[in-house]
């Protein structure tokens, strides 16, 4: 047996179990070299964020330490990932590179360019899926066109062949010898530093597969029964917490969807929880279906008669949405979720998204660089997919004229004002009644919960019921316009 390894370049699939690629190597017979590229450099690719690039670091050193376990070293290469593939084919003499595929517009052309050079250097290349439950190609309309809407695309899914059942961990890894240079991944500065904003990731998370799959398991057992309906309940701890697990690839979405299965089918009261859990898989699914098909996703709207939108300027808005300081309590609550652990809940993201886009009429490129800057599950298909149906402007997206209240929306899903409570503290003496808008309690009410509107707390940034009718002008204005 010929001793030229084989290169098993991770992307978004760090982790060991269910890893076709890595499976498959080893299956040859072949010795293995891990590899991770550093790529900030292809053209097209959005560099990752300042919060998904702390969720990495530590990631791959979880990655590092399995691998480690087991005899392997991680090598790491930073710069375009075709130049660092082929150099690493070339210092190692290897014959094949295998990966698990990825749907973003500059990573399938690095795997084309990847496949390209293996041609014309005579070394294998091999990509298998693995990210996704079905393949974007695989599913079509009946008249052979993408999917635009959810419901028939989710229908479909369920229609197709059973996702192939999750693998275990290769049980014997043969390692490389010869082993190239690696670089430090302290030295790619990963982590913030002066200041170091993450003291709240590190408290709320902990990357990498092993813990990945503890909550998993940790959610179907106590969070599935009930996610149907505490998923929409912010001041519930009621929704897995995977996503960012699923963007890194720590936990594959056919472990997620087996797993699931498995419990309904032992625990039949967990039956409508685990299907609501997998049809919010199925949302992930059809972000990157549209992503893969219309790959101009992140930055054109989806429906051109937006392109007539008239977005305000608002930067002093912006930033008070940024820092959490709007004033309206449900609004302030999330986003000050967000910079503290990475993270904010998914009927918030709508909510503060909605302020955003339609009553403060700042454009969702905006909303969608600063979540792709803080969230740690920040993904581009599921990112822009969201700021799209949220703006109205997305496949299948929520109609213009829902203007989320976030008053109403506050009152309906943090009912006692937990929620904000927790996040907003400065607002915790006032009574449930005023707490989701401050401005609506009488003087001495606030007084006495020691809240001055101005000072202790802002006063809200817009007159919601003003802002509303301005965006509402506005979407019909633009649609004259598209219209003409
Ligand atoms: C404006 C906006 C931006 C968003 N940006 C992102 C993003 O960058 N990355 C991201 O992963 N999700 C994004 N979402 C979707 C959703 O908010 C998160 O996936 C969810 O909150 C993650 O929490 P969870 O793992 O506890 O979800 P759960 O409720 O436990 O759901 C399980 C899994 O299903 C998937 N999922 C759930 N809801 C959605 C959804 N609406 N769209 C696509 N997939 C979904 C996620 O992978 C999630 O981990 C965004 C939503 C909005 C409204």
């Amino acid at each position: 047996m010929s001793t030229a390894p084989i290169l098993i370049w991770f992307r978004q699939d760090l982790r060991l179990n269910d890893n076709r690629a890595l499976s498959a190597a080893c299956e040859t017979g072949r010795p293995i070299l891990p590899v991770y590229v550093l790529d900030d450099e292809t053209p097209g690719n959005w560099r990752a964020g300042g919060a998904t690039r702390w969720w990495l670091h530590h990631s791959l050193e979880a990655l590092g330490q399995d691998l480690a376990a087991r005899g392997l070293p991680l090598i790491l290469r930073s710069g375009t990932a075709e130049l660092a593939l082929r150099r690493l084919v070339h210092e190692t003499k290897a014959a094949a590179i295998y990966c698990t595929r990825a749907y973003e517009p500059w990573a399938r052309q690095v795997e084309s360019n990847v496949a390209a050079d293996a041609l014309a250097s005579c070394y294998e290349f091999h990509r298998f899926a693995g990210s996704l439950l079905f393949e974007p190609e695989a599913l079509h309309t009946k008249s052979g066109t993408p999917f635009r809407v959810f419901t028939p695309f989710w229908s479909a899914c369920l229609a197709a062949a059973e996702p192939k059942q999750p693998l275990l961990a290769p049980r014997k890894i043969e390692a490389f010898k010869d082993l190239p240079h690696s670089e430090n991944l302290s030295d790619w500065k990963l982590l913030p530093a002066d200041p170091d904003w993450a003291p709240g990731l590190r408290e709320t998370w902990q990357p990498g597969e092993q813990a990945a799959r503890k909550r998993l398991t940790a959610f179907l057992d106590q969070g599935m029964a009930d996610y149907a309906q505490h998923r929409d309940r912010p001041d519930i701890d009621g929704t897995s917490r995977l996503s960012p697990h699923l963007h890194f690839g720590e936990i594959s979405p056919h472990q997620y969807w087996h797993a699931a299965r498995t419990k309904i089918a032992s625990s039949p009261a967990s039956s409508q929880g685990g299907q609501a859990f997998l049809r919010e898989l199925g949302w992930r699914e059809f972000s990157h279906h549209l992503l893969f098909h219309w790959p101009s996703l992140p930055e054109a709207p989806f429906q051109t008669k937006f392109q007539h939108m008239r977005w305000a300027q608002n930067p002093a808005g912006l930033q008070a949405w940024q820092q959490g300081r709007t004033g309206i309590p449900i609004i302030d609550a999330g986003m000050r979720q967000l910079w503290h652990t990475g993270w904010m809940h998914n009927r918030v993201r709508m909510i503060v998204a909605s302020l955003l886009v339609k009553n403060m009429l700042v454009h969702w490129h905006e909303g969608e660089a600063w979540f792709w800057d803080t969230l740690v599950d920040a993904g581009l298909a599921n990112n822009a997919a969201s700021w799209q149906w949220v703006a109205g402007s997305g496949a299948d997206a929520a109609p213009y004229f829902r203007i989320f209240n976030p008053v109403l929306q506050g009152r309906k899903f943090d009912p006692e004002g937990h929620y904000v409570r927790r996040f907003v503290p400065e607002l915790k003496d006032l009574p449930n009644r005023f707490l989701h808008a401050p401005w609506e309690a009488p003087e001495d009410v606030r007084t006495l919960a020691k809240v001055t509107l101005g000072d202790t707390y802002p006063a809200p940034c817009v007159d919601l019921r003003e802002s509303r009718q301005r965006a509402l002008s506005a979407y019909n204005e633009m649609k004259g316009q598209a219209n003409a």
